[in-house]
């Protein structure tokens, strides 16, 4: 067995590593033999050389190997899970899994809290009275059969060396490495270990991915890192050049998923969601993209999505009354409207910078300590593309306690959007499907 130091050393020097070296100093770091200033260069050592794909698979296996592995594969005679990689506005999963559900589709998620500038799917689902997403895997499991879809919250036992290793990412500047990424995403997906995954791979000014072209590597490197697990993967690239639906927050998000699940969501939710919908329910192999289609339309018309919602949240112990009155989510204290300065169109939103400013209204945290307020966050009445006339709202802004002064919500709205004489180029939503690894 070759030592940590002459590992790293090897690393250092851009060698590739051979794959059981890789699994056994991971396998060392689990259990406290390597020590964490040996991780950490380990991390900067691939954030600068990258890995081959033997060393990627080699790293995310013995991630995987940290911890429990569910096989729900072997549970269900199909099962789908779901991962994006994080955007504004991005409710995508709380109305998905309904509406596969619906389908007659099993669908199981563990989600995470919001990051960065993004929002996160629990945090949203938290400002459902009642909704508990603290599932056990037997609890999880019972949900799925019982109602055909459940999120919960990642549980400490699924791939633990990524925490330790997320930290010290962290902490060292190595967050931003594709491999890096790959594994810790992948080693939680695949520890779970549904019948079929789909990735949601966003691009532009909202999304870790500014260009379609980091976005493509990252897909094809979660994609291969998937190859021989058992778990097929399909992947979308979508654009986060603007607010994904009219909402971003938290309870403003989840009247928006219903709306969608009732037919009278905005165009690009519905339409982002249904090609991750379609993807799931083509690698069950009971569909082909048609019917597909027509399933996911049915559904809606015939109210069998909005009805999978709601025992879907009675089934995670919410109070479902709020799917027919919005009302009942939590509401914020205060609404203050931003106006178009000048007629035009609005060609564009600065999508980080709108994130931050829910973030920093009460939405999202600064600190992991911080807490949520559910019922602050922003909604687009304007999105990218529309006309606007002078004086016209362009967005409403819930604010809350947390919030910031009136003064700089304005302005730093009015900073994230730009207003020209001429429409914008529009983008397509769904950029690109890729169904095979590459
Ligand atoms: N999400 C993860 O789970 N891990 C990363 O490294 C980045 C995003």
């Amino acid at each position: 067995m070759v030592s940590h130091y002459e590992l790293l050393n090897r690393k250092r020097r851009g060698e590739q590593l051979d794959a059981d070296a890789v699994r056994d100093f991971v396998a060392s770091f689990v259990r406290n033999d390597a020590a964490d200033y040996q991780m950490a260069a380990f991390l900067m050592a691939v954030a600068i050389h990258g890995m081959s794909e033997d060393e990627l698979a080699a790293l995310t296996a013995a991630m995987i190997e940290s911890g429990e592995q569910w096989r729900l594969r072997d549970r269900f005679d199909y099962v789908a899970d779901k991962h994006s990689t994080g955007g504004v506005g991005d409710k995508v999963s709380i109305v998905l899994s309904p509406w596969v559900a619906a389908c007659g589709v099993k669908i199981a998620m563990l989600s995470g809290r919001g990051l960065g500038h993004t929002g996160g799917t629990l945090d949203k689902l938290d400002s459902i009275p009642g909704f508990n997403a603290r599932l056990s895997r037997a609890e999880l499991e019972t949900c799925v059969e019982e109602v055909g879809c459940a999120i919960a919250t990642s549980t400490a036992g699924i791939a633990p060396a990524d925490r330790r290793m997320y930290a010290l990412r962290d902490v060292t500047g190595t967050v931003e490495s594709i491999p890096l990424i790959t594994a810790s995403i992948m080693s939680k997906k695949l520890a779970m270990g549904a019948s079929a995954l789909v990735l949601d791979v966003k691009t532009g000014s909202g999304a870790f991915m500014k260009e379609p072209e980091d976005a493509r590597v990252l897909a094809r490197s979660l994609m291969a890192a998937a190859k021989g697990s058992g778990t097929r993967v399909e992947t979308l690239i979508t654009n986060m050049d603007r607010p994904l639906g009219v909402a971003a927050g938290n309870a403003n998000e989840i009247a928006e998923s219903i709306a969608v699940l009732r037919g009278a969501g905005p165009p690009d939710v519905y339409e982002v969601t249904k090609a991750q919908a379609v993807s799931i329910l083509t690698m069950s192999g009971s569909f082909d993209d048609a019917s597909a289609e027509k399933a996911l339309d049915d559904a809606i018309e015939s109210g069998a999505a909005l009805d999978a919602a709601r025992n879907w949240i009675v089934a995670q112990g919410g109070d479902p009354t709020f799917v027919d009155d919005p009302t009942r989510l939590p509401q914020p204290a205060t609404i203050l409207e931003i106006k178009a300065d000048r007629s035009g169109f609005l060609t564009g939103i600065d999508t980080y910078t709108v994130g931050m400013l829910a973030v920093d209204l009460g939405a999202g945290r600064r600190k992991q300590e911080d807490e949520i307020d559910p019922a602050a966050g922003i909604m687009f009445d304007k999105n990218v593309g529309d006309e606007v006339r002078s004086g016209e709202t362009i967005a409403r802004i819930f604010t809350g306690p947390k919030s910031p002064a009136v003064d700089e919500i304005r302005a730093r709205y009015q900073r994230a959007v730009t207003i020209g004489m001429a429409p914008a180029e529009r983008k397509d939503f769904v950029l690109e499907r890729i169904t095979e690894p590459a």
